[in-house]
């Protein structure tokens, strides 16, 4: 792989040990990791002017379900609480296939690239029509992204008590063998990586107990990660009191969720004694501020969970209850939310930064990335700060979280450069989003 040279950008947002701004200093990224950063330095390579630009790590989104890009809007899930809006897409979402899981997914990626994400992580919790979790893996190779993806599933449908369609439920044997067929065939656990599955089973309300604790055994067996959502609002809590008589906490911890190799999403409903297991056993959490506000969930008590040690990221969530895809837009999301609850001074824009980026990084077991320091992987977003959004800004890096811009201007991941000038540079754009629509309109028919 060959060698860049970002040079002279205004300032360089580190998110290293001592979180270091250096304005005006140069980077050289070489065979996919980060080589040098400092001032005036050479490379043979090509050369990225950023003068009048802020460089960061890339963002890191840590939940998501990207085959929703395909239902955005639809107008009766547009003002439901979680049960009545999973009830009125179920039916829609088991019409899909193989296609539109990948070219989903090439959209909801490639919005991400956009505005900073160099790592993402995915839910798919239904394979209706066929489809496969590679479907995925596929569409962000052709990209370029860093991947997580996670193989969820649902066991209970509806005829036994749970919330999902019978025709989007699997057999739990079927699909612990199908978590272990991707796991084989797709894990990379090595530095670097540019692809790590996890294990997901969708969420306390969708799958057994017996289904919960065989995925944390099955995960922990391959030295995978696990993932799922929790706590999400006061139905899922009631539910959970009501079926399993205790908290989500406790739930989770007497199946064996939790632990550093465990994130959850949503938490908006921990309690304090919840927090404080999150944060003695460095489990980790997806904060999905957009998606909580537009599902009228609540205000995750992101403030407690960062004083009390838990490791929080940010989840762009799945694109049917965002419905945008914009991970610096979730960064000012969680800093205004904060507010919202507990005044001006609950979250500094350089802290949604930092959980944005870092945080994400850490939340999913990656120390190679999520940071700008020679040895970590080249994953870097580049911001324009000299046009309209961040006219008259006096805090260049304060401004990315406060005002904009909201797009990068360019983006590496793995030192290749996918964002050039604001355009994607691995896929034909308007063929896919072509692709989309043709797709999105026969789901409507
Ligand atoms: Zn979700």
């Amino acid at each position: 792989m060959g060698e860049v040279l970002i040079m002279g950008a205004e300032v360089i947002v580190t998110m290293d040990g001592a979180r270091r701004e250096l304005a005006g200093a140069d980077l050289v990224l070489r065979d996919g990791v980060i080589a040098a950063i400092g001032a005036d330095l050479h490379s043979s390579g090509e050369i990225v002017h950023a003068q009048g630009c802020v460089v960061t790590p890339g963002l890191v989104n840590t939940h998501h379900h990207l085959y929703q890009t395909l239902t955005r809007a639809v107008p009766g899930g547009q003002d439901a609480l979680l049960f009545g809006w999973l009830k009125t897409l179920y039916p829609i979402w088991a019409r899909m296939g193989p296609e539109e899981i990948r070219v989903s997914a090439q959209v909801g990626l490639a919005e991400l690239a956009l505005s900073g994400c160099t790592l993402s992580s995915d839910h798919l919790y239904m394979y209706p029509g066929g489809a496969r979790l590679e479907d995925t893996i596929h569409a962000a190779a052709e990209l370029g992204l860093r991947f997580h993806p996670t193989r969820g599933a649902m066991s209970i449908g509806q005829s036994a008590g749970g919330l999902p369609p019978d025709s989007l439920v699997e057999d739990e044997s079927a699909i612990l063998n199908d978590c272990i067929r991707v796991i084989d065939a797709f894990h990379d656990a090595g530095e670097g990586s540019m692809c790590r599955v996890g294990v997901a089973p969708c969420s306390p309300f969708s799958v057994s107990r017996g289904l919960m604790r065989d995925a944390a055994l099955l995960a922990r067996d391959k030295g995978v990660m696990m993932h799922t959502h929790l706590a999400e609002n006061d139905e899922d809590v009631a539910y959970s009191l009501a079926q399993f008589g205790c908290r989500p906490g406790d739930y989770a911890r007497d199946l064996g969720w939790v632990g550093e190799d465990v994130w959850h999403a949503h938490c908006v409903k921990l309690d304090g004694v919840e927090i404080d297991l999150f944060a003695a056993t460095k489990t980790g959490v997806s904060h999905c501020p957009c998606s909580n506000c537009r599902l009228g969930s609540g205000i995750a008590p992101v403030r407690a969970m960062r004083d009390a040690g838990v490791r929080v990221a940010l989840g762009v969530d799945g694109s049917a209850s965002n419905d945008a895809g914009s991970l610096i837009g979730e960064a000012r999301q969680a800093m205004l939310l904060q507010r919202v609850q507990n005044g001006a001074d609950a979250m500094a824009a350089r802290e949604a930064l930092e959980i944005a980026t870092l945080g994400g990084a850490q939340v999913l077991g990656r120390p190679d990335c999520g940071v700008i320091a020679p040895g970590k992987r080249a994953d870097i977003a580049i911001w324009d700060v000299s046009g309209l959004e961040a006219a008259g800004a006096w805090d260049p890096v304060a401004a990315l979280v406060l005002c904009g811009p909201s797009k990068v201007r360019d983006l590496f991941v793995e030192g290749r450069q996918i964002v050039r000038d604001g355009q994607i540079t691995t896929l034909d754009m308007p063929r896919v989003i072509a692709h989309q629509n043709r797709l999105a309109r026969a789901l409507m028919a």
